[in-house]
């Protein structure tokens, strides 16, 4: 008899190190205490501490503790609770547990006998559905295992082999009884010394051996291990066991038994405890029907050539998840969310060459990157992920001293629509670098980038808050500054529609990449005199500082974004008009500028997809209803040149995206690269005609 379940092996020590080294899967801390220590030592292999006994220890804090743990390891850890008390009360520790990891609710109430929750606040939530394992061989903790937990540990003894069998005949009883499939339940045996093969007949599919001795465990890793593969059942699996109230809420059209075996464990679908935390971006609500979590390239070519079984399902890929137009969730289609891809790496010191993963986050780009001395330009947030951005283009702080972040890009990896993973720079595949080079989204799949990090010391950076009463003399006066400005200093600002009974403010945000204070100071002291300053705060910090303040956790995006995008050469008085009176319409509530030129101009316009090098200024208006901001937006269209999708929510306006000698080479390479337009979910190349 099995489970089906794929075979794992773990050891009962604090020697993690050691275990993980020799191949073991798990390792089982007696002290729960010092996990995290020994997690910081280890980086693969899974961490469950020794049986938390739940009459002991509250059960919300033991929740928080363990998603925490869980988080710190990257999604690492498994939960053991056992009782010395009565097993009503380890079934309702499970049941608080998971209510506060629950993201779907800011607060849980619990009223049970043994534990009870007030009000209280729910999370962390753990970064993947940490597996709850019931130890114990009391009738009544049988029963629980059965009924509400992930997977049952007995201890092995010699004499009573069959306790085994019996236990899971008693497990699997509770399971069906409370209406689920016994198979959703893992069954962990802790063995001392010799174990026999038969155990795996029983049921048992993961094997703990409890030993603190090198030589011991060594001898299990290399012997015991291969022999108890060697016997087990063929068609065993990592892919879960969903109960029938998540297969209920399966969309139509997806092959949800056909996922690769490689990224069926990490899978996640609409009925998973999990989804509510990956369902949406930053921007965009989503309701996907599927999302994989691809963890290496090769299991990037099995994602695509699984989503390319279903050509009609929308295909989001996603890194950061803050795509402005939002297209990296969608409703009933596939997600391949790139996070697990996030390796920062130093390939070269003295060329300053790095290697990054798209799952990676600007800030922690920033963060690694400061030791050396060294930034790589990228927009005004750190929390935004560097798959979209460096597809796209890359406007920000440090944009006007050295260009874009596709400027500094010197070669990809990508996964391209056929499945092959090639490298493109400038001799390899060099149109392919071409055009990744700001429409990369229409290419294929970029599993690694390439950059020559610039050396960037401390930074001047202010937010200053000025009276905007005269938004249009505002306007006016702040592109004069921001035009004249040396490229050392690049300024971003943000306005808001004029609110009644209130002062009407501007935020201007500009960083000078200088550490002097005399220099900083002269950089900005003309923006300081557009107006009156209310507000001012100017530091000399670290580039990781500035991005570093994003904060971390999920996004829950919801409903549409709405955003308008345009690049303008000057801000004349026409135009600072037409934008006042675009936000005193009501139909904008953010309204940004941001200042180019400078190093981005220094590049030819044929020289990237993303063409428009000789604009000054960058406009974004974000509004709520899309019909009613486009037709304010059309009516100023004689001041803007072009747009920049990365803050654009209308798809099909390609042909202000790309001038027309450089989207006319672009379609001929999508021809080339894409035929069967797989990746068409943002500003899709061939579609518009
Ligand atoms: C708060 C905020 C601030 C921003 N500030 C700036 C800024 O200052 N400057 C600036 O230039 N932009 C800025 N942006 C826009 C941002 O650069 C883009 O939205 C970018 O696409 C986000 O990247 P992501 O990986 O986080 O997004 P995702 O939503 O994960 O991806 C966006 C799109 O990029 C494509 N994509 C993602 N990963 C890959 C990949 N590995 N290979 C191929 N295609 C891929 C997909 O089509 C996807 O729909 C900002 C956005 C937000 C929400």
């Amino acid at each position: 008899m099995h489970y089906g379940h794929a075979l794992r092996f773990g050891a009962l020590t604090d020697r993690t190190e050691l275990i993980e080294e020799l191949g073991y899967d798990l390792a089982m801390v007696p002290e729960w205490t010092s996990l995290s220590f020994l997690a910081g030592r280890t980086g693969r292999i899974q961490l469950a501490g020794g049986v938390l006994d739940v009459t002991e220890r509250n059960a919300a804090v033991i929740g928080r503790s363990a998603a925490g743990l869980d988080l710190l390891t990257g999604g690492r850890v498994a939960l053991v609770l056992g009782t010395s008390g009565e097993a009503a009360g380890l079934a309702e520790a499970v049941d608080v547990i998971r209510a506060i990891w629950d993201p779907s609710a800011p607060r849980a109430d619990y009223e049970g006998v043994h534990h009870r929750l007030s009000a209280a606040e729910t999370g962390p939530a753990p970064a993947h559905a940490v597996p709850i394992w019931v130890a114990g061989d009391d009738l009544a903790v049988l029963e629980v295992a059965g009924r509400k937990a992930d997977g049952w540990v007995a201890s092995f003894d010699p004499e009573r082999a069959e306790c085994v069998r019996v236990g899971n005949k008693i497990v699997d009883e509770a399971a069906v009884a409370a209406g689920r499939d016994p198979r959703e339940i893992r069954r962990v045996l802790v063995v001392t010394g010799e174990v026999p093969a038969s155990v795996l007949d029983d049921g048992v599919s993961t094997v703990v051996v409890r030993t603190d001795d090198a030589a011991a465990l060594e001898r299990f890793a290399r012997e015991t291990v291969p022999a108890l593969r060697a016997a087990a059942p063929a068609g065993l699996s990592d892919r879960p066991v969903r109960p029938a109230s998540a297969l209920a809420r399966r969309r139509g059209g997806i092959d949800y038994d056909g996922v690769p075996e490689s990224l069926a464990a990490d899978a996640i679908e609409p009925g998973d405890p999990a989804y509510p935390r990956v369902r949406s971006n930053y921007l965009r609500g989503g309701a996907p029907g599927l999302l994989l979590f691809p963890r290496d390239p090769a299991q990037v070519v099995d994602a695509l050539a699984f989503a390319r079984r279903h050509p009609t399902l929308p295909l989001g890929v996603r890194s950061g998840g803050h795509g402005v137009s939002g297209r990296s969730t969608n409703d009933g289609g596939i997600v391949i969310d790139l996070r697990h891809l996030n390796a920062i790496e130093v390939l070269d010191e003295a060329t300053r060459r790095v290697r990054i993963g798209p799952g990676a986050r600007w800030k922690e780009v920033a963060a690694a990157l400061r030791p050396h001395g060294w930034a790589i330009g990228s927009g005004d947030y750190g929390g935004v992920g560097v798959g979209g951005l460096a597809t796209a283009g890359g406007i920000g702080f440090l944009s006007r001293k050295h260009g874009l972040t596709i400027d500094k890009l010197r070669a990809v990896e990508i996964v391209l629509a056929d499945g092959s993973l090639v490298r493109a720079d400038d001799t390899e595949n060099p149109d392919l670098f071409w055009a990744v080079r700001g429409a990369g989204a229409n290419f294929g799949i970029v599993t690694s980038f390439e950059f020559e990090a610039d050396e960037v010391t401390d930074v001047g950076w202010a937010q200053l808050v000025l009276d905007a009463s005269d938004q249009a003399g505002f306007l006016r006066r702040f592109g004069e500054v921001a035009a004249r400005t040396p490229r050392d200093t690049t300024a971003f600002l943000i306005m808001g529609p004029p609110r009644r009974g209130q002062p009407a403010v501007a935020q201007i945000m500009a960083m000078v990449d200088s550490a002097d204070p005399d220099v900083i100071i002269e950089q900005l002291q003309p923006f300081a005199g557009v107006s009156g300053l209310y507000q001012q705060q100017v530091v000399v910090t670290a580039y990781a500082d500035v991005m570093a303040s994003a904060p971390d956790g999920d996004h829950h995006g919801q409903g549409e974004p709405v955003a308008r995008s345009a690049f303008v050469r000057e801000i004349t008085p026409a135009f600072a008009q037409a934008a006042a009176d675009m936000l005193a319409s009501g139909a904008v509530f953010f309204f940004q500028i941001r200042s180019v030129g400078g190093a981005v101009a220094d590049v030819p316009a044929g020289a990237t997809a993303y063409a428009h090098r000789d604009a000054v200024f960058q406009v974004t208006a974000m509004g709520i209803d899309d019909k009613r901001l486009d037709r304010i937006w059309e009516t100023n269209r004689e001041h803007f040149d072009g747009l920049y999708l990365s803050f654009e929510t209308g798809l099909g306006k390609l042909a202000d995206a790309f001038p027309p000698a450089t989207l006319a080479r672009l379609r001929d390479l999508k021809r080339h690269y894409d035929p069967a337009n797989v990746f068409r979910d943002n500003f899709n190349i061939r579609d518009a005609k």
